[in-house]
């Protein structure tokens, strides 16, 4: 389960304040230091562990907190409104363009999960916007990837737009767009290339079809299991590429949550989804404050 890990240490570190009525300062600080090392073996970002931690640590040491008849409580309080801040606040809805279409580029990693995602982001447009989407199938390097589109999109009935892995993916971004106008569809979803790792070759294609398409939204697809180096991957691709979100997939593993506690903090973006599962209604709302419940247990 993920942030099983997380989880059950935090509750440790709490537990230990509990069994005590009144706390004292060195109460405080033995619970931050498990704190702290409860989230470096999460994986969390080390920047933003220090950030936490100081936060944290600052609030706890206040009168209220030690003068309190139930600190414990206090201190759990504090820890989740933390998280809630560390991972945004508040959930980050979608752009909407003003004329139709609303293009979405999505892009990320190879087996990041962005092929599914753009089969479950158009059936949760047509669920909760009544959407008419287009998928145009531009990843030309993976010789799967727009079969994969393709039976997605027949599974939900959703048209896709494809000239083959022999055309340049601009041009086929291009003739998508005009297909999507001619047909009024209201949103378009982009299936980018990806790969291994981040290269110039595939940033500069990435730039290339931003500068045509001029996407709503540009949303890194983003594994969790692979923590420090999912952050790493949202850090690159947003200096190169300017993202609008992230859709942190497999989140339904036994992720630790390093991911989840660290990509708004580095990179400054929302997570804008959730992916828990390979089916197509296995995406959520990212809601910081939901997340942090699920951490806290
Ligand atoms: P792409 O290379 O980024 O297009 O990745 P794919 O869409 O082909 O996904 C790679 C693998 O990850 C597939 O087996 C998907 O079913 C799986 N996958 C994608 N999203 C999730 C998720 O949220 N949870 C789980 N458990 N698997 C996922």
């Amino acid at each position: 389960m993920a942030f099983e890990g997380l989880s059950e240490r935090l509750q440790k570190a709490f537990s230990g304040l509990r069994r005590k009525g009144k706390v004292s300062e060195s109460d405080i600080r033995d619970a931050m230091r498990e704190i702290r090392l409860a989230l470096l073996e999460a994986d969390v970002n080390f920047d933003v562990v220090k950030t936490f931690i100081k936060n944290v640590r600052t609030k706890a040491l206040g009168a209220e907190v030690l003068e309190s008849l139930t600190p414990s409580q206090q201190i759990i309080k504090i820890v989740n409104d933390e998280l809630v801040k560390t991972m945004g606040e508040a959930a980050v809805p979608l752009n909407k363009a003003p004329h139709i279409p609303t293009v979405i580029m999505m892009a990320g990693l190879q087996g990041a999960g962005k092929t599914t995602t753009v089969g479950k982001l158009s059936k949760y447009l047509m669920d909760n916007d009544s959407a008419r989407p287009l998928l145009i199938a531009a990843d030309v390097y993976r010789p799967a990837a727009i079969d994969q589109l393709q039976t997605i999109g027949k599974q939900l009935n959703v048209p896709v737009f494809e000239m083959g892995t022999d055309v340049d993916p601009v041009e086929i971004v291009r003739q998508g767009l005009a297909t999507a106008k001619e047909n009024k569809n209201d949103y378009v979803l982009i299936d980018t290339a990806g790969r291994l790792q981040i290269d110039e070759k595939l940033m500069n294609e990435l730039k290339n079809i931003k500068e045509l398409a001029h996407p709503n939204d540009i949303l890194l697809v983003d594994d969790a299991m692979t923590g420090q180096a999912a952050v790493d991957v949202a850090k690159g691709f947003n200096e190169q590429l300017d993202i609008t979100g992230v859709v942190l997939t497999k989140l339904d593993g036994d992720t630790r949550g390093g991911a989840a506690l660290s990509i708004r903090a580095v990179t400054g973006k929302p997570i804008k989804f959730i992916g828990q599962g390979e089916k197509m209604d296995a995406l959520d709302v990212f809601y910081p404050d939901r997340m942090a419940n699920r951490i806290l247990g």
